[in-house]
């Protein structure tokens, strides 16, 4: 490669000229794209927005020509033509032109373009040509790939639409937020996240957090009279704002702004940005990619110096072997790999049922070695049937299947009628009406609208044969308190036409007991028998049925709001309901998965202790230890709560605040928790875990705002799922660093083998090894990414997070292959040339044994340690197969093919040379396997996990 060659100082100029260009062009336009956000944001922020809050609401109405009912169906969709779907505008994506060039932003990609240039300047046209052909083929495919990949996050995204409750024509819906049009009623709850801007018409005791729009994290109380035209956002107390969150109470709004004309649509376009395609691993990555450049280039320094010095070599010739060895060490498909790895993985664990928020998630997922559950409807079937009511008069036993209707009331295993027992009577009645829950008939099915505690207590009772419109008719609801696992019941205020009052009450018994001092018996209130109750209670706990107390208090004609204080004390209880609430079978056996996988797994509840026990025994959960109440554990200190933590594996009784106290004790022993969590107060805990899950279906928005992962069906062994994915993609991505980085190694070994022994000629050229580099990335390292869960994934313990990538065992590998590669590569090079053999062929030679190792090698690295001698380990994935075949075709072509001959400087070859090839090049396979077999054998010794 040094014939023709005469140093041309000339060429060097417009070659760095030409370079630098690029760079500044790059720079010039980031920096303009900057300066274009900076001005949309002054002219946002100069942008008046309407005055809806200093005005009454009922001159809103009429302005906005819209009814307390809500709209009609055909204005709805009028309006919709007119004002286009309520969703904020999409962020504008980075522009191609922008997303291409950012591909070359890397230092891997700096160097690559300094040999270019180098090239040049010695005026080798083909070498500098095919080098920036590789460059731009390399940002191309980066461009491509990450393309791809946002467009699966984003479609990801897209599953977690968020949905809104509105009045139309009088009906309460539930609908997809983007639906909502300007004068639409919109109902908000505690853990909503309000779905448009709204001017206020009534409020209970609401509380929103603002941070999105004014950055203040402390919830705002609002109320419904105007505020003064200049009031600022923050002060703006009649309003509720798209994008904040009902942290608490309930309450109605009309909808004056959707989408873009939203303040958080005004603001979007500086604040949305697209998620970085990033996580630990890969910066970890990126930050060995820059140590990797500098080692390089120091070792390229000293190569051209040593060959210079000491082998005799002209300036010229080394400053070409030098760029051969940069181009060969650098592995410049590796980012774009490790991209798509992540993508496909993150698109996996949403076909089952996990969809991750962020990113980083993936990684830790692999890394969790508790999972803190939710019992109700994550561990259960959230499928509630009321199956005892304890009164005074006894226990009674409830016959039926699930929210159908069809049952009736048994005592001591008699049928009996419900007009014998009026306390009874009256508990069902409670229990209708202190309900938000709708019951409807599709096709023989009773489906359920709302909480399915509410529903099991509204079949409950349409069985006592009560009729839910006419008992709200009778008694309409003058006002509630809505349920809040903080306070852990729910009560409502009821006036019948006469005007006497009533307040229904009903919620976890001990906190019932607390409130009453009487109970309901023969018609009349007694004294409160504690003993009675408890004993009752243990024996519909221990079946593992959920407990809920229902009692009631006269109230005043006049009293029309309900507050905390006039529900403290002074109630009488009516009596105790049991529902069961059956285990989810997937989850029984996920949790022995889990198990086995080295996770420990624990269940969390608001429920009763005795439920808790119970319910654990049907899951094989508990370990004989009891479980750990809430008050149990405010009664600890923080070291004894560690202690504790690491043992039980059942908590009852718990509010969110405990949960939080849970995650840090377990986090402080070293633990990496998942925890579940469906409520807005659960929020503090999700964010605190490693990795927050939401339920996708019961939980608030709140909720799955807080959280790195949401389940799409509330299954714990979807949670699973998402562990074994998680530790699949760790694999993978591992798999692919140990798979390119010895191809790169080998490469650069040739090249400094063949300048150690003095050689005049690379048994690679630079053009040939990035031929290589890039033929390889695009087939085989990318097959890795499909790479399928190793069958002993989930039996082995979770990974330690803190142990670096490179292990040991990786370094060790890494080399071990390097050495296999360099010396089958070479030698086969060197038997040629003293075969007589011109360079040309010679080279062919040794690229196309390069390329055969890495096939071999490729089947290796579907298994880390495990062996691949076997039909999984062969045939198990699909892309191996498909991309060795194309691979055979490029090779085949960069051989044969006269254009290539000439680019690339190749020759063709004969069957025998290809039969050494094929005998040298399958020795790494059998090599590997037995370092494997190795590696197994002390690791089973020794147990020697950290080595790994
Ligand atoms: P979990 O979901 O872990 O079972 P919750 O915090 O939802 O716990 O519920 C705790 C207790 O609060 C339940 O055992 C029940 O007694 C009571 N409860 C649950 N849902 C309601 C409701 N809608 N209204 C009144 N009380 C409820
Ligand atoms: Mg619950």
């Amino acid at each position: 490669m040094t014939e023709h060659l005469l140093f041309n100082a000339e060429l060097l100029w417009p070659a760095a000229l030409l370079l630098l260009g690029t760079l500044a062009l790059s720079g010039f336009l980031l920096h303009r794209k900057q300066r274009r956000t900076d001005q949309n944001n002054a002219s946002n922020n100069n942008a008046s927005s309407e005055d809806w809050h200093a005005h009454d609401a009922d001159t809103l109405l009429q302005r906005l020509q819209a009814r307390p009912e809500g709209l009609s169906q055909e204005e709805v969709r009028r309006r919709f033509a007119q004002f286009g779907p309520n969703s904020l505008p999409e962020a504008k994506p980075r522009s191609p032109l922008l997303r291409f060039l950012s591909q070359f932003n890397n230092v891997l990609i700096y160097v690559l373009l300094a040999a270019a240039a180098v090239t040049m300047a010695l005026a080798h046209w083909l070498d500098s040509g095919v080098i920036f052909g590789v460059v731009l083929i390399n940002a191309l495919i980066g461009y491509l790939q990450e393309g791809k990949a946002e467009d699966a996050l984003r479609a990801i995204r897209n599953m977690l639409s968020p949905h809104a409750v509105t009045l139309r024509d009088g009906h309460r819906i539930t609908l997809p937020a983007a639906e909502l049009v300007p004068g639409d009623i919109v109902l908000l709850q505690s853990g909503d996240k309000v779905p448009a801007d709204l001017r206020l018409m009534q409020v209970k005791g609401l509380q929103i957090q603002e941070a999105v729009l004014t950055g203040e994290s402390v919830a705002v109380g609002k109320q419904i009279e105007p505020v003064a035209p200049e009031a600022v956002l923050g002060d703006r107390s009649d309003m509720a704002y798209s994008g904040t969150l009902v942290t608490s109470g309930q309450g109605r709004g009309l909808v004056v702004a959707t989408g873009g004309q939203t303040e958080i649509g005004r603001i979007s376009r500086l604040v949305a940005g697209v998620e970085q395609l990033t996580t630990p691993l890969l910066r970890q990555m990126a930050q060995f990619g820059r140590w990797l450049t500098m080692a390089i280039i120091v070792i390229a320094a000293a190569t051209f110096l040593f060959g210079v010095l000491l082998r005799g070599y002209t300036a010229t010739q080394m400053f070409l072997a030098a760029v051969g060895l940069a181009v060969a060490a650098i592995p410049e498909g590796l980012p774009a790999i490790m991209t798509i790895t992540l993508a496909i993985g993150v698109q996996r664990m949403a076909s089952r049922n996990a969809i991750i928020r962020r990113l980083p998630a993936v990684e830790t997922l692999g890394a969790v070695t508790v999972i803190c559950s939710d019992k109700t409807g994550t561990l259960t079937r959230n499928e509630m049937t009321v199956r005892s009511v304890t009164t005074s008069a006894g226990l009674f036993e409830v016959s039926g299947v699930g929210y159908d209707p069809h049952g009736g009331f048994t005592l001591d295993g008699r049928d009996i009628q419900l007009a014998d027992y009026p306390v009874l009577d009256e508990l069902t009645r409670a229990a209708l009406l202190c309900n938000d829950a709708g019951l409807r008939q599709d096709n023989g099915n009773w489906i359920l609208e709302g909480d399915p505690t509410e529903g099991a207590l509204l079949t409950l009772g349409l069985k006592a044969g009560l009729d839910p419109d006419f008992q709200s008719r009778e008694w309409p609801r003058t006002d509630v308190i809505p349920f809040e696992s903080e306070h852990r019941f729910m009560a409502t205020l009821h006036h019948d036409h006469a005007g006497h009052g009533f307040v229904y009450i009903k919620g976890a018994p001990e906190r019932l007991l607390e409130m009453c001092s009487m109970q309901r018996q023969h018609g009349e209130d007694m004294p409160l028998d504690p003993e009675y109750w408890q004993q009752q209670m243990e024996r519909m706990a221990n079946q593992g049925q959920r407990l809920l107390a229902v009692g009631f208090k006269l109230a005043d004609a006049e009293h029309r709001e309900l507050r905390f204080a006039d529900v403290e004390t002074g109630l009488t209880l009516l009596g105790v309901v049991g529902m069961l609430d059956p285990p989810r079978e997937d989850a029984i056996s996920a949790i022995q998965r889990c198990r086995s996988a080295g996770i420990q797994v624990k269940m969390i509840t608001g429920d009763h202790a005795a439920t808790a026990w119970a319910i654990g025994k049907m899951m094989g959960m508990g370990g004989g230890l009891p479980p750990l109440t809430g008050a149990d554990i405010e009664a600890m200190s923080d070291d004894q709560l560690r202690d504790a933590a690491g043992q039980v594996e059942l908590f009852a009784r718990f509010s969110p605040e405990h949960k939080l106290r849970l995650v840090q004790a377990l986090q402080a022993n070293g633990q990496v928790v998942a925890m579940t969590g469906d409520g807005v107060n659960d929020a503090p805990a999700l964010k605190r875990a490693d990795v927050g899950t939401a339920m996708g279906h019961n939980g608030t928005e709140a909720a799955k705002e807080a959280a790195e992962m949401v389940l799409a069906d509330d299954n714990f062994a979807s949670i699973t799922h998402a562990v074994e994915e998680g530790r699949t993609v760790y694999d993978n991505l591992r798999k692919a660093i140990l798979f390119i980085l010895p191809t790169n190694g080998g490469e650069a070994l040739c090249i400094i083998a063949a300048i150690m022994f003095g050689f005049s000629e690379l048994p690679l050229t630079p053009v040939q090894i990035l031929w290589v580099n890039m033929i390889t990335a695009v087939t085989l390292a990318l097959a890795l990414a499909f790479e399928p869960t190793e069958p002993m994934v989930m039996r082995r313990p979770p990974r330690d997070p803190s142990k670096p990538i490179l292990s040991r065992l990786f370094v060790w590998r890494i080399l071990f292959v390097s050495l296999i590669l360099v010396t089958g590569t070479f030698g086969l090079f060197l038997w040629e040339i003293n075969q007589g053999a011109d360079i040309a062929t010679a080279r062919t030679v040794a690229v196309n044994t390069l390329v055969a190792f890495e096939i071999f090698y490729l089947f290796n690295s579907r298994y880390i340690t495990a062996s691949v001698f076997n039909r999984s380990g062969l045939l198990g994935n699909r892309y191996a197969l498909m991309a060795t075949g194309v691979l055979v075709l490029f090779q085949l072509g960069f051989t044969y093919l006269s254009p290539l001959q000439t680019l690339f400087g190749t020759a063709a070859i004969d069957l025998e040379t290809w039969g050494h090839i094929l005998l040298v090049a399958s020795s790494v396979l059998f090599l590997v396997e037995a370092e494997k077999a190795v590696v197994r054998r002390v690791e089973g010794r020794l147990n020697l996990q950290r080595f790994i």
